[in-house]
């Protein structure tokens, strides 16, 4: 079987204390630890916004950070992810701010706002919803010891599969943290942990769940 080709993106506006490689940098590290995947790291700044037409024509998945400069990214990148991800099956996943990435947003074709964005620093609780689908193989229900919390109801369209779920705000608050869709010939893959002034994307269980779900996204 040929390697898993994956793409890391990130607009880079991560804190360098937290990632001095940015999150891209961080999971691409990881991600070229495991067998069978290739990783390369791209961002914002360089030309074609890091997702030249032939950059996408090699990757099977993009994975993408952005938080506050989604407002940069132009009509042609946004035009090109998605027309690899809808015609040629790239799989596309958005981390944690990334819900409001333009890409995601064209991809599902709805606002992908959360009621409510709560930076507490409390813990999440992160609870295997269903174990039977390959994103949560070998995930345990775990603990983020800060985060930040997103209120429901998330406005996107009905996924295919809720993989995680987490519980915030002293458990208050249930929000889906790992989501699923099918858009023409590629698979989407939303994952709402990772508030970037906290170290979430070095844990263990966070890694192995993206590892996983670039696979998965890759089977396209
Ligand atoms: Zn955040």
């Amino acid at each position: 079987m040929s390697n898993t080709r994956v793409i890391a993106w990130s607009e880079r506006s991560e804190p360098e204390a937290v990632y001095p490689e940015g999150i891209n940098g961080a999971l691409a590290e990881y991600l070229n630890s495991q067998p069978g995947i290739e990783t390369v790291v791209a961002s914002l700044a360089e030309p074609d916004q890091g997702v030249s037409e032939e950059a996408l024509a090699a990757a099977d998945v993009l994975m993408w950070f952005g938080h506050v400069r989604h407002g940069e990214v132009s009509a042609e990148t946004v035009e090109r992810v998605c027309r690899h991800v809808r015609e040629r099956g790239m799989g596309y996943l958005a981390l944690h701010s990334s819900h409001f990435a333009l890409p995601l947003k064209a991809l599902l074709g709805s606002s992908c706002a959360w009621r409510a964005y709560v930076e507490d620093g409390k813990p999440g609780h992160i609870r295997v919803v269903d174990p039977t689908h390959p994103i949560a193989a070998g995930v345990e229900d775990f603990t983020i010891p800060k985060e930040e919390w997103y209120g429901e109801p998330f406005e996107v369209p009905e996924p295919e599969a809720v993989i995680l779920e987490g519980t915030y705000n002293d458990g208050v608050e249930v929000a889906r943290d790992a989501l699923v869709w099918t858009i023409g010939q590629g698979r989407v893959f939303y994952f709402r942990p990772g508030h970037e002034t906290y170290p979430i994307y070095l844990m263990p269980e966070v890694r192995r769940i993206i590892e996983n779900g670039v696979r998965w996204l890759a089977e396209r």
